[in-house]
């Protein structure tokens, strides 16, 4: 048969020099990996059998098998499991499709040095090619179980790989590894030792679900006493036991990790592992895990759910969605549910009464371990917050159920300190004599929130202010309005009024301010219509001569954009112009306006001060080729 010869996409090629050079010091990996895709194989043959009893496919005996092979140097996993087509293997093996990898090449490109190199490796999951670390050639022989005719994949790693049709080939996959010659320096990579190997499934792979035998090969080298002479029989490497049904006791968290790491693809260990049973008329077992770090998908629509579905200790789906809120896709795991029929499909599942208690129960277990991490170990807890916090947010909006624990655990930027971030409990705890609410603000960055005119009262008067920059966060706190009686407040929106419990300013000089503005504050109404519903004197600015405030139950205009990007139609909401009396440019453009038959210059004066006040926030004005322009025109008048 002919053999064709392929090149490798782009990233594929990259990622391959990466394990041919790698300077990655746990190799040992590389087994784990390949491990886990025959189980995964092996899982879904499976599954197809149980849904097609009519596929032609071999499920008496289902197992992983490592063979070495001294002489010829080298090192085979073998599996019987579902297998891959001719065009299957061309499209999985010689392209990376995952977006996470491509995220990494790029990280890669930037860390130059190898430190941060082997950091980021030990970052991901580079699945079938972490081979390439330790041999020099790969040849891959499959078969589809159902099919007649496997499939011959080999490369050197070095940008090509060839594929050939095989008509032999048994059910399955089988990956030959040629094992880069031995390092007499360095015994502890000698990946034909019959110990190595067994050493490296029983820790990382123990317990895989499939019997993982290793076959006895040729004798071992000099030193190494295996086996006596009589016929050698395969050994099972692994226990097979499932961690979730292990007494919790018994189960190390190197080995809570290892099952961590075999069903995320992640290739650190999580931050946190959650074990929960219960037992009664629905029993159920449940080991979740917090990942230390957001996958790179998380907001993208076809994010995957990481925890799988047993039953009775038998796989059932993968990213099993009913088990477990949207804003909680991150967590990663295992459920394994005593009473559920082996065929249940995810239709079902959704609208299973038992499941969605079970789904209620989870919930609250997760965010009760997270309140737990706040109060035992802050660093962990702002790990897990900087990570999953924009995530869980979408929670304060869809699950008013778990809108309280959600708000315990909640932290945010503040201006009460530049680095460290609040929950709304300690802001409450410091809110200052006679302060009713909650205020915070929305913005693009840190940055432009703090310096935003809205901010001026509240800074000059050390009043705190929550700084939100998640594109979520107008959204929850509109949808949530009020934490332990204290509505939560934008400083951009509405009527500020600290000076009401303020001294200084008395009821008397406001209203005689109001008095004093009364003209300018309708005629600059009426030249700005189009786009302001009023003009009034503010009492946020210290500073600015002019802020734009939107209404107290109009939509800003960053959710506006929000519901625009989602196709909806929402009307324009016309804004607040807010005057600061006190300013010498607001005070002068009120005299000249009461002295002036001819308004026209101060009507683009008006005009400008919109801009202004526009920019300031961070938005556009409407023309900005006018607004320019005008600008433009005053400066060289005032030269
Ligand atoms: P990952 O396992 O993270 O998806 P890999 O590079 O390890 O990435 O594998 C790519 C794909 O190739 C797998 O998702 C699977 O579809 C297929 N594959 C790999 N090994 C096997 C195998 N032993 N049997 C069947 N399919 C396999």
């Amino acid at each position: 048969m002919s053999t064709e010869t392929f090149e490798f996409q782009v990233e594929a090629r990259q990622l391959l020099q990466l394990m041919i050079h790698s300077v990655y010091s746990n190799k040992d990996v590389f087994l784990r990996e390949l491990v886990s895709n025959a189980s995964d194989a092996l899982d879904k043959l499976r599954l197809e059998k149980l849904w097609d009893d009519s596929l032609d496919a071999d499920v008496s005996d289902p197992h992983i098998e490592i063979d070495v092979d001294n002489d010829a140097r080298t090192l085979t996993v073998r599996d019987n499991g579902i297998g891959m087509t001719y065009d299957e293997v061309g499209r999985l093996i010689g392209t990376i499709a995952n977006s996470g990898t491509a995220q990494f090449l790029q990280e890669l490109r930037e860390a130059k040095d190898a430190a941060g190199e082997e950091g980021l490796i030990g970052q991901f999951g580079v699945g079938f090619y972490s081979g390439f670390m330790v041999a020099d050639e790969v040849t891959l022989l499959t078969r589809r179980a159902g099919e007649s005719q496997g499939t011959r994949w080999t490369s050197r790693g070095e940008g090509t790989y060839t594929l050939e049709r095989v008509d032999d080939a048994p059910q399955g996959t089988s990956v030959v590894l040629h094992l880069k010659p031995a390092d007499p320096e360095n015994q502890l990579h000698d990946y034909t030792s019959p110990w190595k190997i067994r050493e490296i499934v029983k820790r990382y792979s123990d317990f895989i679900t499939w019997p993982i035998r290793m076959v006895p090969g040729t004798p071992a080298p000099a030193g190494e006493s295996d086996e006596s002479d009589e016929a050698p029989q395969p050994e099972t490497l692994n226990s097979m036991k499932a961690l979730w049904a292990r007494p919790r006791d018994e189960v190390s968290d190197d080995e809570y990790h290892e099952l961590y790491k075999h069903i995320a693809h992640d290739w650190r260990d999580p931050l946190e592992t959650v074990r929960l049973q219960a037992e009664g008329t629905f029993e159920y077992q449940a080991l979740l895990f917090l990942p230390a770090h957001a996958p790179h998908d998380l907001f993208t629509r076809d994010s995957k759910r990481g925890v799988q579905l047993y039953v009775k200790r038998v796989f059932i789906m993968d990213d099993c969605e009913a088990l477990l809120p949207p804003y909680l896709r991150f967590v990663k795991g295992v459920v394994d549910a005593a009473d559920l029929s082996l065929n249940v499909s995810r239709e079902i599942l959704q609208q299973d009464r038992h499941i969605e208690m079970m789904r209620r129960r989870l919930t609250k277990k997760v965010l009760s371990t997270v309140k737990e991490m706040m109060a035992k170990d802050q660093e962990r807890y702002a790990t897990f917050w900087r990570e999953f916090g924009t995530v869980l947010k979408e929670g304060l909006i869809t699950d008013s159920e778990n809108r309280d624990a959600l708000l315990t655990v909640a932290s945010f930027a503040s201006t009460h300190d530049d680095s460290e971030p609040t929950t709304l409990k300690q802001y409450v705890e410091r809110m200052k004599e006679g302060q009713e609410d909650i205020y915070y603000l929305t913005g693009e960055s840190r940055q432009s929130i703090e310096n935003s005119p809205h901010m001026e009262a509240f800074r000059e008067r050390g009043i705190e202010v929550l700084l939100l920059t998640d594109a979520v966060d107008e959204v929850w706190a509109d949808a949530v309005g009020e934490y332990e009686g204290k509505t939560l407040r934008s400083v951009a929106k509405g009527r500020i009024d600290l000076d009401a419990k303020d001294e200084d300013t008395s009821d008397d000089e406001r209203e005689k301010q109001t008095e004093e503005y009364a003209g300018l504050l309708g005629w600059m109404k009426e030249q700005l219509d189009e786009d302001i519903k009023e003009v009034r004197l503010s009492s946020r600015l210290t500073v600015s001569p002019a802020c734009v405030v939107s209404d107290a139950h109009d939509l800003t205009p960053a959710l506006e954009n929000m519901y625009r990007s989602m196709g909806q139609e929402v009307p324009r909401a016309k804004r607040i112009l807010e005057l600061n009396p006190d300013h010498q440019l607001v005070k002068g453009l009120n005299e000249a306006y009461q002295e002036r038959e001819d308004r026209t210059e101060l009507a683009e004066t008006a005009e400008l001060l919109h801009g202004l006040a526009v920019l300031a926030e961070g938005g556009q004005p409407k023309e900005p080729a006018r607004f320019v322009k005008l600008m433009a025109d005053r400066l060289e008048r005032a030269l």
